[in-house]
C-alpha cells in the first residue's frame, strides 16, 4: 500500500489508490458478470442484498439506482402526497428535500445542532403540524443524527422515519447502525462514498417484509410479476449487475476503510488540537455516536480566507455545502425565504472539509497539518 508516493498535491480522495488495492478482485468479479449476459437484476443483485442486510443487521435490503432514489421509493411507498409535510433539515445534499418535492409534499426544514451538524431533536416540536408525515434525519458527515430521540419524538407522533445514510455508510448510534432505527434507511454508493460503486447505485433497507417487497416492485415500474401492474405505478431504478459486484468486492473492506478514516480523524485532531487556535472548531463526537468521517469538517469564521490559502498550496479543501437548502434560489421561489435557520446559515459560513480517504497518507496529512498551522500563525 505505500507504493503511493506524494505529489505535492493533496486530493480530497483518491479512488485510484484505492483501485490499486482491489484492482484483480473487481475485475475478476466484473468479468464474471460480462460473461454471464446477465446485467440487470441477477446473482450479484442478489447475493449484495443479502450480505448488505446481514452488514446492517436488517432483515432486507433492496438495491436502487441511485442514493436520490432510496429516499424517494420509501416515500412513494408511503404514499406521501400533496398536502403532506415532511421534517428533515437544510443541511444535507439536495437530494433530500429534492424527494420530497417530488412526490408533491412540502419540506420543513428544521434547524441543525452547532456542534454534530445533525437535526435539532428540540426544535421538532415547533416545526410539527397536523400534516406532518414523515421525518428524514440525514446522518451527515457520517455523524449519525440522535436516532434515540427522533425514535421517540416519531412514535409519539405516528410519522415515518427514512433516514439519510449517504454519507453515513457503517455509522452507529449505541450499539446499532443508522439506517436501521426508521422504517426504511437509504443509502448511496455515489464513488465517493464510504462504500462507492463505478457509477451510480445505491439501496434501502428495511426491517418490514411488506415494505421490502413494495419496494422491489416500485424499482421496476410498480410491477408485481411480469408486465402486470395492480398497485402504485414507481419508477425504473434498479441497481445493476456490474455495480453489485463492484460492491460486493468492496463490503468486505468497508469495515477497515472506515477505521482508516477514524484514525487519520483522529490524527488531525489530535494534531490540530495542539495548535490551541481559538478561531478553529475540530469536529466532535456526541456521547453515543459512531462516527465514521465520511468527511472530516472544521470550522472557523476565517474559512474563505483558509480555504484559499490551503487551495493555493495544492491542498483540495472543499466547502460542504456554500449555501443551505432554504437559501437556493429554486427554493426561494417556492417561497421559502421566510424560514431562519440560524445554525445552518453559520454553518455554511464556517465549514471547511480537509482531505481525507482511507488511503491517505500522514506525510499528507502533516502536509495539511502545516498548511493549517501555517495560516494562522501568520
Ligand atoms: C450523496 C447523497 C445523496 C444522494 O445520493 P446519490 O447516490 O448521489 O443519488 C443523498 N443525501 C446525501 C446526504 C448525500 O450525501
Amino acid at each position: 500500500m505505500q507504493t503511493v508516493k506524494s505529489s505535492g498535491k493533496i486530493p480530497p480522495l483518491d479512488l485510484v489508490r484505492e483501485y490499486e488495492e482491489i484492482g484483480p478482485a473487481i475485475q475478476t468479479r466484473v468479468d464474471r458478470v460480462l460473461r454471464s449476459g446477465q446485467f440487470i437484476l441477477g446473482k450479484e443483485v442478489e447475493e449484495f442484498e443479502k450480505r448488505f442486510a446481514q452488514f446492517y443487521g436488517a432483515k432486507f435490503s433492496v438495491g436502487v439506482a441511485s442514493g436520490s432514489d432510496a429516499l424517494l421509493l420509501p416515500l412513494l411507498e408511503m404514499g406521501i402526497q400533496p398536502g403532506d409535510e415532511v421534517m428533515t433539515t437544510a443541511w444535507t445534499f439536495i437530494a433530500t428535500a429534492g424527494a420530497i418535492l417530488r412526490v408533491g409534499a412540502v419540506p420543513r426544514f428544521v434547524d441543525i445542532e452547532h456542534s454534530s451538524f445533525t437535526i435539532n431533536v428540540d426544535l421538532l416540536e415547533k416545526v410539527l403540524t397536523p400534516k406532518t408525515r414523515a421525518i428524514m434525519p440525514v446522518h451527515i458527515y457520517g455523524h449519525p443524527a440522535d436516532m434515540s430521540r427522533v425514535m421517540v419524538f416519531a412514535r409519539k407522533h405516528q410519522l415515518t422515519v427514512i433516514e439519510d445514510c449517504a454519507q453515513a455508510l457503517g455509522a452507529q448510534w449505541g450499539e446499532k447502525r443508522v439506517g436501521t432505527f426508521g422504517e426504511f434507511g437509504a443509502f448511496s454508493f455515489y464513488p465517493t462514498k464510504n462504500l462507492g460503486a463505478y457509477g451510480d447505485a445505491g439501496a434501502i433497507v428495511t426491517n418490514d417484509e411488506k415494505f421490502a417487497k413494495k419496494l422491489r416492485e416500485l424499482r421496476t415500474h410498480g410491477a408485481e410479476r411480469g408486465y402486470l401492474y395492480e398497485d402504485k405505478i414507481g419508477i425504473n431504478s434498479r441497481l445493476d449487475e456490474i455495480q453489485a459486484a463492484v460492491l460486493n468486492v468492496k463490503l468486505d473492506r468497508l469495515s477497515r476503510w472506515n477505521d482508516a478514516r477514524i484514525s487519520a480523524a483522529a490524527y488531525y485532531t489530535e494534531r490540530l488540537g495542539r495548535f490551541n487556535l481559538p478561531n478553529l472548531i475540530l469536529p466532535s463526537e456526541k456521547s453515543g455516536a459512531y462516527h465514521v468521517y465520511h468527511l472530516y469538517t472544521i470550522r472557523t469564521k476565517d474559512r474563505d480566507k483558509l480555504a484559499d490559502f490551503l487551495n493555493k498550496r495544492g491542498i483540495a479543501a472543499g466547502i460542504y455545502y456554500p449555501l443551505p437548502i432554504h437559501r437556493q434560489k429554486a427554493f426561494l421561489k417556492l417561497g421559502f425565504g421566510e424560514i431562519s435557520l440560524p445554525e445552518t446559515e453559520r454553518a455554511a459560513r464556517e465549514v471547511l472539509s480537509l482531505p481525507l480517504f482511507p488511503q491517505i497518507l500522514r506525510e499528507e496529512q502533516d502536509s495539511v497539518i502545516d498548511a493549517v498551522g501555517d495560516y494562522f500563525k501568520r
